[in-house]
Formats: structure tokens, C-alpha cells, sequence
């Protein structure tokens, strides 16, 4: 360092500043964002909510007002059609009403926005185990899957309907004491002739890896909901004073990203009996290896702007190249580097936050560049098994 050239320093200030400055521009706001893939539009949905017409707390106006917060595109209320604690108070004799109170007012508050959201009219056939609790969207009518002493009947009247039917919760305490998904002979006869179409891998603050072991082996779409009761904000922690924030990872709801051909409820539908999801959770993104390649592809890019090569060392032939990394997502990417080159600010993990830059000074030894080489340790794609990102480096 003695003998540093009083030219190289001024180089280096301006770098050294530039890197700690990419630590902290991670930026939040409440609505929650994910690029569009090549061939479809990624929509933000929650497909299991309840209100006041079973057990939940709230008027299912409610409802729609916390999906515009948290920006979603979709949204189904699937009360327990069987269970009604509030039948003293609220006599429900539709059961088609928390979908039509709760889609007219969706009506009156679009009018004002220009993101919609979209309200799909579901139930949740509650049932004990097996089969557990089943959610149907894309119903009818709501009424005819009524059958309080029959399992079968109602799913078969949804599918009637045509409707998409998930399974909900299928780890929960309550119904596997073991905490572990498992398919019982009830559930493996309603996929066998395709009464069953999705599972819930993600319920409220829960996934199951056995969850999603099972929608991969049995192509059931991966499906992640909120099953809020209460309210969205107090359960999961979501920030709600209108400011952005530095360098937070805020909390929010489960979501299921439908990956769909428009946004229209006809789009959704053929996206989720295709398959086509992916669930953001907590600081995961789960699902078929297919649609997160494609989704993490589309969020994480590398930025061009930033010199490839800066050549501030003593004999001008520094090796050391900078790549700068940007995420456009409301995910954090945790990146463990599989290639052979080091980092010179970092480990081989690395934390990219969401909607943040991140520049890598690359130690490459003088050999050829040609990509970085990552495994997203926060993006699943099967029970134990991350995603492997390529990124090819193009001047
Ligand atoms: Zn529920």
C-alpha cells in the first residue's frame, strides 16, 4: 500500500463507495410486485379468506380493501360452507352472499384504480379428515355443494360446476398429528379421476415439503393462501404507514403467483388447472422448477451499466471484474456461488434484497468470464432441491 499512486486512490474512493452503497438500496412498498415471464402475465392471487359469513372477523369488504393494499390481481372469500359460528347473528341462507357483497363492492372500487382486482366466487367444503377441507373456486353456486353428510357429494357438485378444487391444509396439526401431508385412499380416488386438481403447499404461516412433494408427484397445481380470519396486517406483520422503507424485509401475506395467458378470470382459471403457479412465502418462492427458473430469470438480470473492468491496479491489468446485479422482485434472493471464481467483498452466499442492486467485484484470475453460476437457496423447486441459475456475461 506504500506505495500507492495518489491517482489509484482516486480511483478507488469513488468504487468503494459505490459498492457499500449497493447494500443498502433495497426499497419496500406495500404492494407486493413480480415481472411478467416471456409468454404470460404473472398475477397476484390469494385464493383462501374467510369473514364474518363462517368464522372469520370481518365484513368481506374487508377483504377486497386488503388485496388492493397488497396489490393482488384475484382474490377468492371460501367461507366453510358447514361451519357457521355466526348463524345467530348472520343467517347466511346463501351462501353465494360473501361473493356477491364482496364483487360488487370490488365493482365501485375499481372504477377508481388502475390495477383491478378481480373477485372469484369459492367455498371451503370442511370436512374432517379424510378428505379435510377443500377449497372450490370458480363455483356457480355455492349453495348445491351443501351436503353436510356426505364428503364426496359437495367436491363432485363443484366439479360439476367446473370449478378448481384444492386441497387445503393438508398438514395441518389438527387433522395429521404428525404435522406431515399424506395422501389417504379418499384423496388418492378424487385424483385419480380428477376431482382434485391443486394443494395447498403454503397455508397462513405454514409449508409443507411433503406438500409439495406430493403436487409434483401427482401434477396437482402448487397453490400458497393466507387463510386469513383475523386481519391480513396484524398476522403477518405487514408495514402499513405508506412510507418506503431501507433495507427491510417487510412481512406479507402467502401468495400464489398465477402465471396466466391475460388477466380475466377465464386466464386464471387455465393457468391454475395447467399448473402454471408458483407461491411466494415468507422469503421463499416455491414451485415446478419450470415457472421459477423463469420467474427468477426475469427478476434478477444483470445490469449492464456497471464497468465490466476497471483496471485500477498498479500494472493496469486488474482481473478483478465488477458485475452489478439488479432484482426488480419483492423477493430476496440468498445466492450461494457455484463457480470457481471468489468474491473479493464477499462469501460464496449472498443476500440480494428485494428491489436492490448488488455489485460483485469478481475475482477471475485472468480466465475466460463467461457466467455466474449461482443456486438460489431460498427458491424451491422440490423437497430439497433449489434452483440452479446461469447468467451468462455479455458486454
Ligand atoms: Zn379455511
Amino acid at each position: 500500500m506504500i506505495n500507492i499512486k495518489p491517482i489509484f486512490l482516486i480511483l478507488l474512493f469513488p468504487l468503494y463507495v459505490t459498492s457499500i452503497q449497493a447494500q443498502v438500496t433495497s426499497k419496500y412498498e406495500r404492494k407486493m410486485f413480480f415481472p411478467d415471464l416471456d409468454n404470460y402475465k404473472t398475477l397476484l392471487t390469494d385464493f383462501h379468506q374467510h369473514t364474518v359469513f363462517s368464522d372469520g372477523k370481518v365484513w368481506p369488504s374487508i377483504r377486497v380493501e386488503e388485496a388492493i393494499k397488497d396489490g393482488l390481481d384475484a382474490i377468492s372469500l371460501t367461507d366453510h360452507l358447514e361451519y357457521q359460528p355466526h348463524s345467530q347473528d348472520i343467517e347466511n341462507p346463501d351462501r353465494n352472499r360473501v361473493y356477491i357483497i364482496a364483487s360488487q363492492f370490488a365493482e365501485r372500487q375499481n372504477k377508481n384504480l388502475e390495477k383491478k382486482l378481480i373477485v372469484i366466487n369459492g367455498q371451503e367444503i370442511t370436512r374432517s379428515m379424510p378428505p379435510g377441507h377443500i377449497n372450490a373456486i370458480f363455483i356457480n353456486d355455492a349453495n348445491k355443494l351443501l351436503h353436510e353428510n356426505d364428503s364426496l357429494k359437495g367436491i363432485e357438485e363443484a366439479n360439476k360446476q367446473n370449478a378448481f378444487v384444492f386441497w387445503n391444509h393438508p398438514a395441518w396439526p389438527a387433522q395429521r398429528s404428525d404435522g406431515i401431508a399424506k395422501l389417504d385412499d379418499f384423496h388418492k380416488y378424487l385424483i385419480k379421476n380428477n376431482l382434485l386438481h391443486g394443494i395447498e403447499v403454503v397455508n397462513e404461516l405454514y409449508y409443507s415439503e411433503e406438500a409439495l412433494q406430493i403436487a409434483l408427484e401427482h401434477n396437482l397445481t402448487i397453490m400458497g393462501t393466507s387463510d386469513i380470519h383475523g386481519l391480513i396486517d396484524w398476522l403477518f406483520k405487514v408495514p402499513d404507514d405508506g412510507e418506503i422503507h431501507d433495507n427491510i424485509l417487510p412481512g406479507h401475506r402467502p401468495i400464489t403467483l398465477v402465471f396466466s395467458k391475460d388477466k380475466s378470470k377465464e386466464g386464471i382459471k387455465e393457468a391454475l388447472f395447467s399448473g402454471r403457479t408458483a407461491v411466494f412465502y415468507n422469503e421463499l418462492l416455491i414451485g415446478k422448477e419450470e415457472y421459477i427458473n423463469q420467474l427468477v430469470k426475469k427478476s434478477l438480470t444483470i445490469d449492464n451499466i456497471g464497468d465490466l473492468e476497471l483496471g485500477y491496479s498498479e500494472d493496469g491489468k486488474s482481473t478483478i471484474k465488477n458485475v452489478r446485479l439488479k432484482n426488480i422482485s419483492d423477493a430476496p434472493f440468498l445466492l450461494k456461488n457455484l463457480s470457481e471464481y471468489t468474491f473479493e467483498t464477499s462469501s460464496d452466499i449472498i443476500n440480494i434484497k428485494p428491489n436492490s442492486t448488488h455489485t460483485l467485484s469478481i475475482k477471475t484470475r485472468g480466465k475466460p468470464f463467461k457466467e455466474l453460476n449461482f443456486e438460489v437457496l431460498n427458491a424451491i423447486i422440490g423437497p430439497k432441491k433449489y434452483l440452479k441459475l446461469k447468467m451468462p456475461i455479455s458486454k
